[in-house]
């Protein structure tokens, strides 16, 4: 992970992931939609008896395996979310909170949320497919947002269309929706809000893609390409092939401790930055060691931070892990368990070790 002769960059983990909301436009196969199951197909399903995709064609891929207890339901735009993420502040030292979905932009209290979450003293991220991007980012940025990132599923309506369940593989469909992203994406430029591009790069194939998106997009769209842990070193040698056809020069290595987050910065030869956006196995140190997954090739994410839920009982729970959503907590639970500690045992210790290799 360390490269030699760049700046190395250690930051603790401080992001709070808050699924807002669990509907979506588009029906994308290898959606994780944040660990639960789809609402809209699984209401009169018990748990145990949840699916991977249903009726609504939409997918969520660990549904069956990771144990999911409850059923997401729209985040609250009141007091009782202010108090939630407030509590998380101030047990786990968080000071960004990134919305996601579902698609967040459908939650119509969006901007509320928004404004929440500043007000609480967060910096407040969004991941998004775009779709609705145009209508709420004028008022989610008078609210604070402070950036989004768009996940890019395709960047022609052929690839887009190409990965919906077999009844929405519509071209024209996927247009609109690529059209709706393009408008999300000036709606940021022009409102201040900082844009992202998150593109997977399973292999070399995907290099047009990669092209074509810094092409037609202006330098104020920041590209990440993150690689594939199913494709493993396939995926790794793709990226850097494509970063080298566009002559991009590393910068710095930027490692979030206590979360498998790490990204490296490059810049190509026109001054744009580019990112090679990497999972690194960290995992939490008594939670995971009796875990089913965790070996090389099962766990896909390692320890990503911490995420909240709304359920459907009107119960703020607390996750760790998306394949293991057995080890929800509700919120009051959570706050006084042991996980609290190790999460920010885990980070601190990560930060000790990984600054003194920096600096050694
Ligand atoms: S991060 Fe999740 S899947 Fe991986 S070992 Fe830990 S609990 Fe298991």
């Amino acid at each position: 992970m360390f490269r030699v002769g760049i700046p190395v960059h250690v930051h603790k983990d401080a992001t709070l992931r808050v699924k807002i909301h669990d509907a979506c436009g588009l029906t994308c196969t290898f959606c994780h939609n944040e660990g639960t199951p789809v609402a809209v197909d699984n209401r009169h399903r018990v748990p145990g008896e949840f699916v991977s995709t249903g009726r609504s064609g939409r997918a969520s891929i660990y549904a069956i395996t990771d144990g999911a207890a409850f059923l997401p339901a729209s985040m609250p735009d009141n007091d009782d979310f202010r108090n939630a993420i407030i509590a998380l502040r101030d047990a786990l030292e968080f000071d960004e909170l990134h919305l996601t979905g579902g698609e967040p932009t459908l939650h119509p209290g969006v901007a509320r949320l928004t404004a929440i979450a500043t007000e609480a003293g967060f910096r407040v991220g969004m991941t998004s497919n775009g779709e609705r991007g145009a209508r709420v980012i004028p008022d989610c940025a008078a609210a604070g947002l402070d950036r989004v990132n768009f996940s890019i599923f395709g960047t022609t309506a052929a690839e887009l269309a190409e990965v919906q369940h077999s009844r929405y593989r519509n071209p024209l469909l996927a247009q609109r929706k690529l059209e709706s992203l393009a408008r999300s994406i000036a709606a940021c430029h022009v409102n201040g809000v900082d844009a992202g591009a998150n593109l997977v790069v399973p292999d070399y194939t995907r290099a047009p893609r990669v092209h074509r998106l810094l092409d037609e997009h202006s330098p104020l769209l920041t590209v990440r390409l993150l690689n594939s842990l199913d494709r493993g070193q396939t995926s790794i040698e793709a990226i850097s092939r494509i970063l080298a056809d566009r002559g991009a020069v590393a910068e710095s290595l930027h490692i979030t401790a206590g979360a498998s987050g790490a990204r490296t910065a490059y810049r190509l030869p026109d001054g744009r930055r580019i990112y090679f956006k990497q999972i690194r196995p960290v995992r939490l140190p008594g939670t995971c060691s009796g875990c089913r997954f965790n070996n090389g090739t099962d766990c896909e994410e390692g320890f990503y931070g911490v995420r909240l839920y709304y359920d459907r009982t009107g119960t703020f729970q607390v996750g760790v892990c998306i394949q293991r959503m057995d080890l929800c907590l509700p919120l009051s639970d959570f706050l006084s368990s042991p996980l609290r500690h190790e999460i920010l045992t885990l980070r601190n210790t990560e930060y000790d070790r990984l600054f003194a290799r920096r600096a050694g």
